[in-house]
């Protein structure tokens, strides 16, 4: 048999006291009388933990400050927490909180009660946002033509997409403006608030659109002793576009996949496709667009040609088959210039 070396009863022992003795004058938990939380005036995200949060409610925002400015003896182990935060004016809430412990063994319950105080102030991202903080422009344009609408549209998209990715993981990256340009090339800028984001989203369309990407770097000022750059990253979409048809090396050709460093060309005449680096390309001229290309019903068909008739003039007329061509359904995909049809050997 135990016993209390201090009152001398006897019983089980917790670090040689009875469970009165051991827990007489003990105080696990600690809570300070008032708790300040921030809250954007803009917003109105709070700021608990380090963190900027969207909450819905005060009474929740006040709940989960108390639970954070609780602090517990490292002798105690927490086994459950119950929070009560009431409204006592806008500003200030009252918190009531039980705390459920086990401390060697035994079970011990503390109750505690704060203040929290509400007190407004403004978000790194807000103040960034209203200073028109910027750090990097994308500028992107379409060589050798002004960039149709529905591709600036899509590609604007397509930013806002990404961003939305970067975003989740900080919220302090926002796109600052974006200006659809009315000049003759048209185009678009997307103003962002990082320099590292852009760089990763001009590589991005890069890779999508076949496009070149040109970085000029401007040392703007020296903040807290770091430099600043602001990034222009110069997006220069190809002239042609997925399903165009180019001349390159006098040749006509069929524009297929566009990748960061090259393209997949099939020539019309041959059927041969083949990758084409992206440099080697810029010399290429659009002869038509993928709208241009006509869908003709077939009326005849032999081993090496087609008839067809023209679906505006209605004329019938003869195509020679391309190498591998295979006809899929009533119509075939033709494609004019000037006098002369080709009749596509991708019929997909
Ligand atoms: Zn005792
Ligand atoms: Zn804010």
């Amino acid at each position: 048999m135990s016993f209390c070396v201090k009152c001398g009863a006897e019983g089980p022992t917790y670090r040689s006291l009875c469970e009165s003795c051991f827990l007489q004058g003990k105080v696990f938990t600690t809570l300070p009388d008032h708790v300040d939380v921030f809250q954007c005036g803009h917003c109105e995200d709070y700021l608990l933990d380090g963190k900027w949060l969207s909450i819905e409610t005060r009474e929740e925002v006040a709940e989960k400050a108390t639970e954070l400015a609780l602090q517990i003896s490292k002798d105690a182990e927490p086994l459950h927490v119950t929070l009560h935060g009431e409204r006592i004016d806008e500003a200030n809430y009252h918190v009531g909180m039980t705390i459920a412990m086990s401390v060697e063994g035994l079970d011990v319950n503390e109750a505690r009660t704060t203040i929290v105080r509400f007190k407004n102030t403004s978000c790194p991202r807000c103040n960034k946002l209203m200073g028109n903080y910027y750090e990097g422009t994308l500028q992107i344009r379409t060589r050798d033509r002004k960039m149709p609408e529905d591709l600036r549209e899509e590609i604007i998209e397509r930013v806002d997409k990404m961003m939305q990715e970067h975003t989740r993981d900080n919220r302090e990256l926002f796109i600052s403006k974006v200006n659809r340009l009315t000049t003759t090339h048209g185009g678009v800028d997307v103003v962002l608030s990082s320099s590292a984001v852009g760089k990763n989203i001009a590589h991005e369309l890069a890779d999508q659109y076949a496009a070149e990407v040109k970085e000029t770097a401007k040392l703007v000022t020296q903040k807290q002793g770091k430099d600043l750059y602001r990034v222009t990253f110069l997006v220069r979409l190809p002239a042609y576009r997925f399903g165009d048809i180019v001349r390159h090396d006098g040749k006509l050709h069929l524009v297929g996949a566009l990748r960061a460093n090259s393209t997949k060309i099939t020539n019309l005449k041959t059927s041969q496709s083949l990758m084409v680096s992206n440099s080697d390309m810029t010399s290429a001229k659009v002869v038509g667009r993928r709208e241009d290309i006509l869908d003709a019903v077939v009326v005849a068909e032999t081993d090496r040609e087609v008839q067809v008739m023209h679906p505006a003039s209605f004329k019938v007329f003869d195509l020679r088959k391309p190498p591998k061509f295979q006809r899929k359904g009533d119509t075939v995909k033709v494609f004019q210039l000037d006098e002369e049809f080709y009749l596509l050997p991708l019929q997909g």
